[in-house]
Formats: structure tokens, sequence, C-alpha cells
């Protein structure tokens, strides 16, 4: 959104005496874009460049990448670590030693008075994987407490949930090059132009060499949705109706492809029979898409040579986001889509190394895709890093958006949080705010000392951002690459790496562990512990043919990467570009499982004291919670302030007016926003970008997804009303103070 100006600023171009270009990946989305930064003669970094000869972007950025090199020096750095006694003291600076000798003693001491889970570890989706192993092996080697997870769970557990359940183990089977051999795409809840834009523009690259159909199922018309074929403005909340009712046109019209069923699927019969209840002639009135739609879009898609589906939060984050996954591969599965050109299902991943945290972090298992509730993992795991098996638990404990209202309920008594932000990010902040208020121990470590969640923490620990560390990332389509270390941590601030070595040294049994010093013998373990089987068969999640030299060479490589395929001297390599291609699955059986899914409706719908629907999501300008994007002025011009898209006509019946604040309420709290009139939303539906802190999420219901635990954020109502328009303008003017 782009708010209007009266004396705009004439564009200049600044000379940029770049004299030597550095390599690294964009640390924001995990489209993964290869970035160069450009430092001067003075060893200052000046500029970004998309990489030219990088598979992922050949030279092109978005906006949050190309002003990327401004954050360094951002305003609200963390400089010093900080320390006070209550939440509501003043901070006052102190040492790294005294501040982390003080967390591990709060750590050891909140263990042994209530038990090892009561100290909570809640991660991100935005470290480097070498510090995602390290903190899983500090979390799970030392600290012991099972109450450790990430924040994606709030943006892609759905996706790992539902690959896990249909193919037997995490990740993206397909990959950008799709794109270019596919001949009908279906996009679900994914506004690719907003959220990934550089995968969006593979995707325009493709299209402009050989039109395809592209379909976007989405309730508002996004991005996306204007350039689409086919729009299906779909009620919300009810993907599983159409995807069961377009199987139930596929099925019935023999328009499946039987022999890829047989060869390699289970549980065609099952699905078979749950679909003849989803006839498009009843479905089309829970959805809303009418029926000879349904009929047409589910015989384009089968009838296409090669098909693919992608998808992003309008999926996940749903009380059946797991399921809907599911049901998205079980429609890729019976139309012989999955593991060819052009034929895939894929996720689009949220974060810049959501994958890495997924692969090797061990919030959910243990690294490498290995689970805690195998014994042989938790032995192989336990004798590689020197430790008993039997300190490990012996299944997963709770998910992120379990382990806060376990605070509520004394389970939690302190708590470590790491690169995210729970007061803005998750759903129905006031209650999160009486959570963290209520903690004997809060320590918050992050690039940013201003981060909102700060307020309640009683040490703060500053992290070192981007380029300031080294490590891997892995993008959406399994591509590990490299962030190269060009300039020192700011002030005081330490590589998060470091940060987890040094306190892991607090902790008695670190004598028998080993904690490297360096990250590349970090990915030498887990280039280690990738090699080799799982089920009898060569473990797809394999790394070991990968070396950093070759990262670069390479600009990015596909996981499988296998040491085998490869001469050690083979520097320019690419990885496996799509998994299952073979057919084989890594189930029991190698089949995979079609997944019957069944709708039940308990999205909090619209009604008399609610009337809309209220919709969040992202823009292209701001990443998440603001703490990045919200500080570079060029980002931040476009929406410096919270506002909500509402249908012109809606607005004319409740008298709302155009750049005028009305207050949101909803059953949970409320908002005060400014309102954008747009045909892009619905007469009965408002549209509200979740990047800003005591805004929508202050709204948001958030019930949880049974499989994934992931909070339903896009389903929910709320009523509009008018505001006092002088101290909404106070208020906006406040927390416009970044
Ligand atoms: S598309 Fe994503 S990875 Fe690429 S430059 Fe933009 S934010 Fe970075």
């Amino acid at each position: 959104m782009l708010f209007g100006r009266k004396n705009r600023k004439p564009i200049t171009i600044p000379k940029k005496d770049v004299k030597e270009w550095k390599y690294t990946t964009c640390n924001y989305c995990s489209t993964g874009c290869a970035i160069e930064i450009g430092l001067d003669e003075d060893k200052k970094i000046i500029t970004t460049r998309g990489h030219a000869g990088a598979d992922v972007n050949r030279g092109k950025l978005c906006i949050k990448g190309i002003l990327e090199h401004e954050l360094f020096n951002s305003p609200g750095r963390g400089t010093e670590p900080l320390i006070r006694e209550k939440h509501f003291d003043d901070f006052k600076e102190t040492s790294w030693d005294d501040a982390l000798d003080t967390t591990a003693a709060k750590i050891k001491e909140i263990q042994d008075k209530y038990g090892r889970d009561a100290f909570a570890v809640v991660s991100t989706g935005q470290l480097l994987t070498e510090e995602f192993y390290t903190l899983g092996k500090l979390t799970r080697g030392l600290i012991g407490t099972n109450n450790y997870d990430g924040n994606t769970t709030l943006c892609m557990a759905s996706a790992v949930s539902g690959y896990k359940r249909s193919f037997g183990a995490d990740g993206p089977p397909g990959c950008y090059g799709d794109f270019e051999d596919t001949h009908c795409l279906m996009a679900f809840g994914s506004n690719l132009p907003e959220q990934h834009p550089i995968i969006y523009w593979r995707l325009k690259e493709a299209l402009e060499k050989r039109k395809f159909p592209l379909i976007v199922v989405d309730p508002r018309v996004t991005m996306l949705a204007q350039f689409a074929d086919i729009h299906l403005p779909i009620t919300p909340g009810t993907d599983c109706v159409l995807i069961n009712s377009m199987m139930h046109v596929i099925i019935n019209e023999g328009l499946q492809d039987q022999a890829y069923i047989d060869a390699h699927t289970q549980g065609f019969d099952v699905i078979k029979e749950l679909v003849q209840d989803y006839n498009p002639k009843v479905a089309q009135h829970q959805c809303g898409i009418d029926e000879d739609t349904i009929r047409s879009v589910a015989r384009l898609y089968a009838k296409a040579p090669a098909a693919m589906s992608i998808w992003t939060m309008g999926i996940n984050q749903s009380t059946h986001g797991s399921d809907g996954v599911a049901n998205i591969n079980n429609l890729n599965l019976i139309t012989g889509n999955i593991g060819k050109p052009g034929g895939t299902s894929l996720s689009i991943t949220g974060q810049c190394n959501a994958m890495g945290t997924r692969e090797w972090s061990s919030c959910s298992g243990l690294p490498g895709y290995r689970a805690l509730e195998n014994a042989d993992h938790r032995q192989e795991i336990a004798d590689y890093w020197g430790i008993d098996p039997e300190f490990f638990p012996k299944a997963r404990g709770n998910a992120q958006t379990d382990i806060f209202p376990a605070i509520e309920t004394g389970e939690v008594k302190g708590m470590w949080i790491v690169a995210t932000n729970p007061m803005t990010s998750m759903p129905n902040t006031s209650r999160i705010r009486k959570m963290l208020e209520s903690l004997d121990f809060l320590v918050v470590q992050d690039v940013y000392s201003d981060v909102e969640t700060t307020q309640y923490a009683h040490v703060y620990l500053p992290a070192s951002v981007w380029a300031e560390k080294e490590g891997c990332h892995t993008n959406t389509e399994r591509r590990v690459n490299l962030i190269s270390n060009v300039v020192p941590p700011y002030a005081n601030s330490k590589p998060d790496f470091w940060i987890f070595n040094q306190l892991a040294k607090r902790f008695e049994n670190s004598k028998n562990m080993n904690f490297p010093d360096k990250p590349e013998e970090v990915f030498n373990e887990m280039k280690h512990l990738s090699k080799g089987e799982a089920l009898g068969r060569p473990r797809n999640l394999d790394i070991s043919g990968m070396t950093y030299e070759k990262l670069i060479a390479s600009r990015g490589i596909q996981w499988p990467c296998r040491e085998e395929d490869y001469d050690a001297d083979e520097k320019n390599i690419k990885g496996q570009a799509r998994l299952y291609s073979d057919g084989i699955f890594p189930t029991p059986s190698g089949k995979a499982n079609l997944i019957p899914v069944k709708f039940f409706d308990n999205n909090e719908k619209p009604c008399k004291d609610y009337p809309f629907w209220l919709n969040s999501g992202r823009v292209v300008e701001h990443f998440h919670t603001r703490t990045r994007t919200g500080k570079i002025g060029n980002c931040n011009k476009f929406s410096p302030t919270p506002y909500m898209e509402m249908n012109p006509d809606a607005a004319r019946e409740l008298g709302i007016e155009h750049m005028s604040y009305v207050r949101l309420t909803s059953r949970r709290g409320d908002a005060v926003v400014m309102v954008q009139l747009t045909q892009r939303v619905a007469t009965d539906m408002v549209f509200i970008p979740f990047h800003f802190h005591d805004c929508v999420n202050r709204l948001t219901l958030g019930l949880l997804d049974p499989y994934s635990r992931q909070p339903a954020f896009k389903q929910g109502s709320v009523r509009i009303q008018p505001v006092d328009q002088e101290e909404a303008a106070r208020l906006n003017v406040e927390r416009r103070s970044y």
C-alpha cells in the first residue's frame, strides 16, 4: 500500500563507488536470493545487488533485498547486554559474562525448583543453520527442556505436518524450475508478488515464455489473483471442500492417473468413497465457488500433462492447515503430479531459514529429520554428541503455541526467546502480554533492543545480524546457500552462534560435548549426520556433497547432494532438483499415503455482532513484525502506519470514509486502524497487514490445528465502529516512532 504524500522527493540515483563485492544470501524471506554486498575503499558497506549468476534470482532482488545493506546501522540495534531485577525496573548495561552467568544460573534455579520443562526455549526461522544446530545441541543435550520450539509453528508447521502425513517426511518435493515445465498452476492462499516477489518473477518469466493457466484460490483479490486466468474467491477456511469436490469430479470422470495411484500410493479406496459426499452441486454452497467452475478447474488440472500446486499461509494458518496440505498432496498424487518436471506440491516457505530450523534445530525432534520417538535415533545422536540417550525425552514436547499457555497454568516459569517477537506475532496478544509479565525470568536475544518483547525481559542479549555472521540458509526449494561474514558485529553485539557456545560452557556436562568454535566445523557435523540410510533407503536430507566453497561456486546447492555423487574437486554442482521422482516415498511401504480429509466447520464466522471476516497477511515492503523494515525509511514509507482494506460499498453503509480511523473489535480485543477503501476485499471482509504491533493480533482468535498446532490467524470476525479522529491520529503518530 502506497500512502500519498503531497511533496514528493525527486528520485535521485546516488553514486556508489564500490571497490569490492562480497557474496552472501538474503536474510528476509525463503526465496533465497543470492546477494552481493558492495564495500567502498574503507571497507564500508554501501550497497547490495542481486547475483546475476545465481539460479534463484538471476540478478534480481525485491525492495527488501535492495535495501538490506541499511540494516547494519539501523536505529534500535542492541549495543550492550542489559539486565534488571524486575521487568518494570530500568535496564542497566552489563558485561557479557554477567548476562550469561545470570541466564545460566536462572535456568538452573528454575529447573531445580520446578523440573526441567519449567524453562522454555522459543526460537525462530531467522538464524543460520549452524546456529540452529548448536542451539538444538545446547537445548536438547544440556538444558534438557522439552518445551523447545520456534516461531515456525506460526507459519510452516502445517506444511511440515502435511508433508509428513502424506509422504512420510518433511521436505518440499519441487523447485522453482517446475514453473518452466508445468501446464497448469494452482496457487492456494499465496500472494507471491507481495510475499515472495522473486519467486513470482520466476513464475512470470516462465509464463512469458510459454502460456499456461494460472488458477488462484483466495478470498481476497490479491495481486496474484489480479494476474490470474481464473480467480476462485473461496469462502475462508473451506479449501478442503473445494479440493474434495475437485477430486469428486476427477475420480467420477475417470481423469485420475490410476497407474501412478496403483504403483505409488495407498488409501485410494477410502478417498474415492469420501469424495462422493462432495458433489459440486452441494460443495458450492459451502466453499462459495459455483459447481461449473469447480468442474472446469478439476478437468483443467487433471488433464494437464503436468500440473503443480503452491500454497502459503492461506492454507497453513487454519484450524485444518495440516489437512489442507494433505489434501493438496492428495490432489497431486491422484493426478500423478509429484516428482516430475512441472508436476509437484510445493509449499512456499515463509522465513529465510524456516527450512534450516525444520532440518537441523532439533525443535520438533533430533537433527537431520530424526525423531525423539525413535530409540535408534536417540541413541545415534546421543553417541555422536557424547551424552546419555536417557537424557532425551521420548516424544516431542509442546509446540510454541502450547508453550505460552503453559505459562498460564504455571508449568513454565522461565523462557529464553531468540529472534522472535511474540508480543506482535502471536494471536490474541493481550493474553501473551499477561503471560510474559508473569514469568519468573525472561531472557530475550535479538538484534534490536527495542523489539516489543523486551518490555518483559530481565536480561537482553544483543545479537549480530545477517552478514555480521557466517553460516547457511536453506530456501523453499531445498537449496542451501551461504551467508558470508562481511562486516564485524555491530557495537558489542555477538553472533548467535557465539552466544550459544558461551552459554553451553556454563553447563557442567558441556565438558563431555564438542561445541566447535567455527560455523564450518558445525556444518561438517551436520554433513556427517546427513549421510546414510533411513528406512533402508538413502536419506533425502543428505548434504554430504556440499562444502562452503562449493556453495559459493554454485550459488547454492539443493539437497540431496551426496558425497559419492561428486568428485572432490568438482566445484560447481547442482544437487537434486526434485524429490520422489522414482515414485518411492520415505514411508515403511515406500508408498505415499492418500489421507481422507473430512471438512468440519469450526471457523469463527461473521454474525450479527461481529459482521466482518477478518483476514491478515503480508505486504511487500515489510517483513514480519517490522523490527527491521520499520527502521529502513525506503521500506517503511510505503506503509508506516497500521491500516485496513475495506470495501467501499460496506464503508458507505457504515458512513466510513477513506483514510479515516476506525476501531475494530473482536471477541478478544480491539485495534485502531486507518481505512483504505478498495475492491480487493468483499463487502463482508476486511484485511489488515500483520506486521504492526498492537494491531491485528489483538483481534485474532488463534484456534489451533490439531496436528500442527498452527493457529488460525485468518478466520475470525470483527465489528467496525467510529473512533475519535484526533485521539486516533495521536495514537497513530505515537506508533510511527519507527
Ligand atoms: S524475494 Fe525474498 S530473498 Fe529475494 S530479495 Fe526479496 S526478501 Fe530477499
